[in-house]
């Protein structure tokens, strides 16, 4: 089943050659055996297969009934509200905290008759880029289980390489879509910034979390996005005028204009596979007569630093409401007052990394040091949208590799954290101008781990994205 699209399982639904229970049959199967991969911290899965006698009743029953999704099984990253369920965010702190109510994602694709097989692992909070700061423990990678999967939403790359589902949601704050996309071999799409709602999905960064999907099929995708997207009266960043369906209609590669980054290909942390794989893929969209220029940018230094100041600030603002008293855990005993028992909450609910960030949000939006981080990132995110806004008056699209190296051992102790963060280089910047972005699977290095290359459009451009990128697809391999 690996590599149908959501289209021909649609057509073998209607034909009667499949049914929805056998695939949901085959997908469990799939779980099971791949289990120690550690992509889902729960299945469901008696209600998954209810779910599809039931929708094979009605393709029996009322094809002409049947919602855009049907016959789409669907994994969900820990950190999207599903009524009824528990959505941990990979933390302690909300180890058994159930959704009172779906996220606008899910609840979008459940009335247009899709199936949600199970939450994927990631790292707490969706802080991290390898999903080993779960507390539920560390995803191992698709494709080599002595690897990283990526993060945060390593779980969901690897529920859809694993073939336990056709698609996966996943949410990407500064590259958790496309960078365990990348290292598994998948396609992962971060949407334009508010295309999809965020209702229902816990808050990392506000202005920069949104949800994506992932797959191996880009019409797929496709499918989903529409579905998911557009006005919501629960999310007022939600944009409002709905964006232009999918077609699948073949774009012309010839005479676009594509740039990428100098100084990011340049840069001393690109590892030299990775880079050479980026660069025969633009010698065959060159082939393709695809205009490829290298551009200069010179904030790329600029990147990582306000992304990261930028996120802790709102993490640490979000996370503040994680006290054990109107949420998360509450620890045990008696304490001298509330504030004794707060802290003592948050000490055993948060993980490291998790209190790294909130320490640093806390620092950086501090009297006395607010203008000299705070602001200046601000401003910094500012020039660099304009930046990104100048390039597309002169290109229609972007593209970067996603990753500066393959996926890594885990548990790898001489990656330093100031390292992690700094390989995040290429997707932040998507996320830091809320463009969308996509990362597609390229190529195997020599050590056959998977790399992905990136391409972004402007701001909301995002369906004649996933039309190039469709046509791209087909001339890179
Ligand atoms: N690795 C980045 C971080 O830790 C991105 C995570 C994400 O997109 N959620 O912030």
């Amino acid at each position: 089943m690996i590599g149908k699209s959501l289209k021909i399982i649609q057509e073998e639904l209607e034909q009667g050659t499949i049914t929805v229970e056998s695939m949901v049959n085959m997908y469990l199967d799939n779980i099971e055996r791949t289990k120690d991969f550690n992509a889902y911290v729960e299945v469901f899965k008696e209600e998954a297969l209810e779910g599809a006698r039931q929708l094979d009743l009605k393709i029996k029953s009322s094809p002409d009934q049947l919602g855009e999704l049907f016959g789409a099984v669907i994994s969900i990253k820990d950190n999207i509200c599903y009524n009824g369920h528990i959505v941990t965010a990979g933390s302690k702190m909300l180890d058994d905290f159930e959704a009172p109510y779906s996220s606008t994602a899910v609840e979008r694709m459940i009335q247009a008759d899709a199936i949600i097989i199970g939450r994927t692992n990631c790292d707490e909070f969706s802080m991290g880029s390898t999903s080993e700061s779960s507390f539920y423990g560390p995803v191992k990678n698709a494709v080599d289980a002595t690897c990283i999967a990526g993060g945060s939403s390593g779980g969901a790359a690897v529920s859809v390489k694993q073939n336990t589902c056709i698609a996966a949601l996943g949410s990407d704050t500064g590259g958790s879509v496309r960078q365990p996309a990348s290292f598994n071999g998948v396609i992962g799409y971060k949407p334009t910034y508010g295309l999809v709602s965020r209702w229902g999905l816990i808050a990392y960064g506000s202005s920069f979390d949104v949800i994506g999907v992932l797959s191996n099929d880009i019409q797929t995708i496709a499918m989903i996005t529409d579905v998911i997207s557009g006005p919501d009266d629960y999310d007022s960043t939600a944009i409002q005028d709905p964006s232009p369906r999918f077609t699948n209609e073949k774009i012309n590669l010839k005479g676009k204009k594509v740039a990428y980054l100098n100084e990011l290909l340049s840069h001393s942390k690109l590892n030299d596979s990775v880079k050479n794989a980026f660069f025969s893929f633009t010698e065959k969209l060159e082939n393709n007569e695809v205009e490829v220029v290298g551009e200069a940018f010179e904030y790329s230094d600029y990147l990582v630093p306000a992304y990261y100041i930028l996120c802790a600030a709102e993490a640490s603002s979000n996370l503040s409401r994680f006290d054990g008293v109107r949420y998360g855990h509450r620890a045990d005993g008696k304490f001298q007052d509330y504030r004794e028992m707060i802290k003592q909450s948050r000490t055993e609910g948060f993980g490291n990394e998790v209190k790294k960030r909130i320490i640093l949000g806390n620092y950086v939006l501090s009297e006395g040091h607010y203008d000299a981080y705070f602001t200046k990132a601000m401003k910094v995110r500012q020039i660099i949208k304009n930046a990104i806004e100048d390039l597309f008056l002169k290109y229609d699209y972007i593209v970067l590799p996603t990753t500066t190296t393959q996926a890594w051992l885990i548990g790898d102790a001489s990656v330093d954290p100031v390292e992690m963060y700094l390989s995040d280089m290429f997707t932040v910047l998507a996320n830091l101008s809320g463009i969308p972005a996509i990362s597609i699977p390229l190529t195997n290095n020599i050590e056959s781990l998977p790399l992905g290359i990136q391409v972004m459009a402007k701001s909301r451009d995002d369906t004649n994205l996933l039309e190039f990128v469709s046509a791209i697809n087909e001339v890179i391999r």
